[in-house]
């Protein structure tokens, strides 16, 4: 892994955050064309947020992105450049939390301190057949503490080595074990009760979300506008989620598409909305200030995936026709 020969804290710091939520076969690309483009953290800082939400497309959860170059700004300005070494510095930084500040500091500039999150509940969970509740919220301090007992003199590449066995090998469901280099050690695998570990006994309920958005074209062209700071999609486009009254007649059809996010169930209903009438057309434009774009501009902008995808049937239709 590319991210394994660097001691680079700006690399390090955004292999974390990408490979947070994306497993590492997929988000390889993206990281190896993220850093292509965005080689520092001056590149970085400089450059328009639309286009670092661009680069960060296919990755999803975008308010990793705008975070990034946020706290990539943040490093120009109160550090004149620099990545701060100090574990407590770089836990400053917009987006980062415990786990990357340790994981940082412990690769670049020999913190002790274990990068402590799923995986690792995980791993030491089965290692020591410990039956503690990852649900519970005292885990994190548990584990870390439990964590301390184990720690090596260079806790970077223990970080590092529980990073990639978690990820790699002891994982959530069918983990190799017969293949582990801690099989021998490992108390759940001997006892023969993987499975049973790690414990969890809360499950988070996701939330219903319904929504609602109207795909307004004429002659290969759409309507779009971006995204305020909300809870969801953050700064990424979409179409207008309401139209005045007078484009009801122009609704041709409507598509029910169900998508899911952390947390969230979402059903989004997508009106096909053909106006006919220039003049409508041009009003409406104008009274809500959209922007009008074809497909091929709207590769130039980020889109939630159900909108992108969306755009990419439209496109094969409008083909077509
Ligand atoms: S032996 Fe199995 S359960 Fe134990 S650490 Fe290795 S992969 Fe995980």
């Amino acid at each position: 892994m590319p991210f394994r020969q660097t001691k680079d804290p700006y690399k390090i710091w955004i292999c974390e955050i990408v490979f947070q939520q994306t497993r590492i076969s997929q988000g390889l690309g993206h990281y190896n064309n993220f850093i292509k483009r965005f080689p520092d953290v001056k590149t970085l800082a400089e450059a328009e947020e639309n286009e670092v939400l661009l680069y960060w497309k296919g990755l999803g959860y975008y308010s990793r992105a705008i975070n990034i170059h946020k706290a990539a700004q943040q490093i120009m300005n109160d550090y004149h450049g620099r990545f701060p070494k100090q574990y407590d510095d770089i836990l400053q930084l917009k987006g980062v939390g415990k786990y990357t500040a340790a994981a940082v500091s412990s690769i670049c500039f020999d913190g002790k301190i274990p990068a402590v999150d799923g995986n690792f509940y995980r791993v030491l969970s089965r290692i020591f057949a410990d039956d503690f509740d990852i649900s519970n919220s005292r885990a994190f301090s548990y584990f870390s503490e439990l964590a301390h007992l184990i720690l090596p003199e260079n806790v970077g590449d223990f970080n590092q080595a529980m990073m990639d066995l978690g990820s790699e090998v002891c994982k959530p469901k069918n983990p190799l074990c017969n293949e582990c280099p801690l099989n021998e050690d490992c108390l759940a695998f001997s006892l023969d009760k993987v499975s049973e570990f790690p414990v969890k006994t809360k499950k988070v309920k996701a939330e219903d979300l319904n929504l609602k958005y109207y795909f307004v074209h004429r002659n290969g062209r759409f309507l779009i506008q971006q995204r305020k700071d909300d809870f969801i999609w953050k700064k990424l486009f979409e179409f207008p989620p309401e139209i005045t009254e007078e484009l009801i007649p122009f609704i041709k059809s409507v598509k029910t598409v169900n998508h899911k996010l952390t947390h969230k169930n979402l059903s989004i209903e997508i009106f096909n909305v053909e106006v006919d009438s220039e003049d409508i057309w041009e009003s409406f434009i104008t009274e809500n200030n959209f922007t009008v774009t074809d497909v091929e501009g709207s590769h130039d902008r980020s889109f939630p995936k159900p909108l992108e995808n969306y755009i990419q049937n439209y496109d094969m239709a409008y083909r077509i026709l």
